[in-house]
């Protein structure tokens, strides 16, 4: 089969990887990629992964290609072509492509879709409210004395959420996104939900449209330093599973939360084929969902992906397919954990070109993988390019065990102004 995976973070890096590992799989290639991605072999044929110079939002070059290429199976990483149609676009072609159409997307691409969604069909979530005046959403914010998530409507980068702990900063936050428009179109509309108290977690589960097949608990790390302070980022580390939730509260929660999407999904004509990841809450009044994501986390995939034990081409195809109600997810008995090495100054402004050193060094470790985000080669270096640099994963026994090995991982890397957390799932011990 030949395959193309479109995006170039850390998220696509494993998914290029797993999928590779697949003997389904003949071809592929990935765009744009990024220079771990290009450095990832097919198992079965021993064939490179190519990266392709175009990026995840031109639609129509993605199409050209994978009609040139004669591409059999296309998997979408990011949120953004998936809110632009790009399913919809290759369907239309007659292409075979993995991930939700535009109209199921909007879980992700709308929070005021979402929040409504939520609100139509029972699903718990936080107290909340849409606006596109100032004057109504500052007099609602009052009314949670301003301890509120204020939330631009659209897509905005990962950025559009601002917590707010008072009045003076709910104002702030509502002027900003509305008067302001720091977020564009995207901030023409806001949901402000009430501020919830305890653990977040993720939830992924993988649909074909009519069945939601939950994935083992995962937690990620959002803030950028030590101690959950500092400013909010992607996610700068992740570990799964999480110790906050045992086996038959993570069913209670699918149950309280997926029942009545899938039920949502139908009565609304929503034919939602892909992962579906719900952020989640664990208040003391049980989970409340605080958004959904149309797509695989990133940095959840990398610690999913080492667990996983299924072949992903055809659990991905079962998606597409219709069949996964025949398909049984298979998980590995380890944990796993991902630590985030980032640029200096992530996530405000930040140098791109540092080489990077050591990567062959944390290659040659047990169980461990060093996937990589915001990387490009020069020459026969290996440089920084982006934010979030690699994610260093390492998956054994326990989390312990797993956290001792991706920091001894970590340890054998270099590159100038490298920032990382030293508490990636201390939380949990
Ligand atoms: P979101 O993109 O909606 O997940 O929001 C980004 C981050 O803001 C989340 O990961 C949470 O840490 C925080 N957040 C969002 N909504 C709430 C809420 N209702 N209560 C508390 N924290 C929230």
């Amino acid at each position: 089969m030949r395959i193309l995976v479109i995006g170039s973070g850390g998220r696509e890096h494993a998914l290029v990887w797993k999928l590779a590992q697949s003997p389904h799989v003949t071809e592929m290639w990935c765009a744009p990629g990024n220079a771990g991605i290009a450095e990832e072999q097919i198992q079965k044929t021993e064939k490179p992964v190519q990266c392709v110079n175009i990026t995840a939002e031109d639609l129509p070059k993605l199409l050209a290609f994978a009609q040139e290429k004669k591409v059999q199976f296309t998997v979408v990483g990011p949120d953004n072509p998936l809110a632009l149609g790009v399913v919809d676009l290759f369907q239309k072609n007659g292409l075979r492509i993995w991930g939700p159409n535009q109209r199921a997307a909007q879980f992700e691409a709308s929070k005021v879709f979402s929040q409504g969604f939520m609100e139509r069909h029972g699903i718990p979530t936080a107290r909340g409210g849409t606006f596109d005046d100032a004057a109504s959403a500052k007099k609602f914010a009052e009314s949670l004395d301003g301890k509120c998530a204020v939330k631009a409507d659209g897509l905005a980068l990962g950025k559009g959420v601002l917590v707010c702990a008072n009045m003076a900063e709910a104002n702030k936050a509502i002027d900003e996104i509305l008067v302001s428009k720091t977020f564009g179109a995207a901030g023409s509309k806001i949901v402000i939900q009430e501020f919830l108290e305890g653990i977040e977690i993720s939830l992924h589960a993988l649909c074909d449209g009519k069945t939601a097949k939950l994935f083992p608990t995962s937690q990620d790390h959002k803030r950028a330093l030590d101690g959950d302070r500092g400013l909010n980022t992607g996610g700068m580390g992740t570990f799964s599973p999480t110790p906050f939730l045992d086996q038959a509260q993570l069913e209670q929660t699918g149950r309280l939360i997926l029942a009545p999407w899938l039920k949502g999904c139908m009565d609304e004509d929503i034919d939602y084929r892909g992962i579906l990841y719900p952020g989640i809450i664990l208040t003391k009044h049980g989970p409340r969902v605080i958004e959904f994501n149309a797509r695989f986390g990133d940095p959840e995939t990398q610690v999913y992906l080492t667990r996983l034990e299924n072949d992903l081409v055809e659990l991905l195809d079962a998606s597409v397919s219709g069949t996964l109600g025949r398909t049984e997810l298979k998980w590995s008995p380890t944990a796993s954990v991902c630590v985030v090495m980032a640029s200096g100054g992530y996530p405000g402004s930040y140098a791109k070109g540092k080489p990077i050193t050591g990567l062959d060094d944390a290659a040659q470790l047990p169980n461990t993988k060093v996937f990589h985000a915001g990387t490009a080669r020069a020459g026969d270096q290996i440089v920084t390019s982006g934010g979030r640099v690699l994610g260093v994963t390492s998956w054994t026994k326990d989390l312990k065990s797993a956290q001792a090995a991706a920091y001894a991982a970590v340890q054998k890397i270099q590159f100038e102004g490298a920032q990382f957390r030293r508490d990636i799932a201390a939380k949990a011990m």
